[in-house]
């Protein structure tokens, strides 16, 4: 890559963010596109994160993403949001106007529909009942994100049960609290592992599929490891199956969008240089 005097510049805020594989993602897609731009890391102090975006008004950095623990901050600060942002309270891409204004947008949950469209073809958000499982971050952008695209009803079903009560007050009459067991997943359309569980290989939340029908959709949002336990037990139990590589690579295709003006070419086999990233990260 060659940095020249009119470099267009756009990054990712994070407290860490060493570990992202976002600026693997978007730098490959600049490369192949030709693009003068750069996509780089910005690890922000974890109280320094509104300072950082504040002083970047006017666009000299065309956008960031945000990631853990800045998304709410990051929909605060901002003078206009979508209506993702706005329902699921948090906000993972800001784009700098010339006029200094900053806009928030909300990629997570498109990037989970869009993951859902393509390794599940023919999956209808609105034909069913969702389950999430969880209800911190990740859970908050699936639920909100399921609301607007027409699920009937979204179920939380969460370790601590307040946590999703809270989420279900914030998000609407559509979302609904359930203990864990077959009630849960019965008339399921889709079933979301939104905790950290299974992450790193250890053991996932322990469903009983066959109380689901058997078209419904199981997906992992943990993608380390890509096949998690989770994800085997869906597959042996003959429901379709979804990974979390996917939403990944997906939320950041209108990020991209959004900085540099165009649509990443398709050709460019983004899952592999992932997948070989997160083999050289384990
Ligand atoms: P978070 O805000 O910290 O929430 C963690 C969730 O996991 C909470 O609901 C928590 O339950 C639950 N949990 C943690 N340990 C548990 C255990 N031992 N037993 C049962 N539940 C447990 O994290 P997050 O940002 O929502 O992320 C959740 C997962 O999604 C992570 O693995 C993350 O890597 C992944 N993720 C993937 C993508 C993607 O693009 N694929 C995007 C975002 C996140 P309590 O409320 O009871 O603590």
């Amino acid at each position: 890559m060659t940095i020249t005097g009119a470099t267009a510049i756009a990054g990712i805020a994070g407290s860490p963010v060493t570990h992202s594989m976002s600026p693997v993602l978007h730098n490959a897609w600049l490369a192949a596109a030709g693009i003068d731009g750069a996509y780089v890391p910005f690890a922000v102090p974890a109280a320094g994160f509104t300072a950082f975006a504040t002083g970047l008004r006017g666009g000299v950095v065309r956008g960031i993403n945000v990631t853990i623990p800045f998304k709410e901050e990051a929909l605060a600060l901002a003078d206009t949001a979508d209506d993702l942002a706005l329902l699921s309270g948090a906000a993972n891409l800001l784009t700098f106007a010339p006029d200094g204004t900053i806009a928030a947008r909300n990629t997570d949950g498109p990037g989970m529909l869009a993951a859902l469209a393509l390794q599940a073809p023919g999956f209808d958000p609105a034909a069913g009942p969702a389950v999430i499982l969880g209800a911190g971050g990740a859970a908050r952008g699936a639920a909100a994100a399921l609301v607007l695209a027409g699920a009937p009803q979204v179920r939380l079903v969460n370790r601590t049960r307040a946590k999703a009560a809270a989420l279900a007050d914030a998000l609407g009459g559509k979302v609904a609290v359930f203990d864990e067991g077959p009630a849960a997943l019965e008339r399921a359309n889709l079933i979301v592992n939104a905790t950290s569980l299974g992450l790193g290989g250890g053991p996932g939340p322990e469903l009983d599929f066959a109380a689901a029908p058997e078209t419904a959709v199981v997906m992992d949002m943990v993608y380390k490891p890509l096949d998690t336990r989770f994800l085997q037990a869906a597959r042996a139990s003959g429901r379709r199956t979804v990974d979390g590589l996917e939403m990944l690579i997906r939320q950041a295709v209108p990020s991209f969008e959004a900085f540099f003006g165009q649509a990443p070419a398709a050709d460019v086999d983004v899952r592999a240089l992932a997948l070989k990233f997160l083999g050289a990260a384990t």
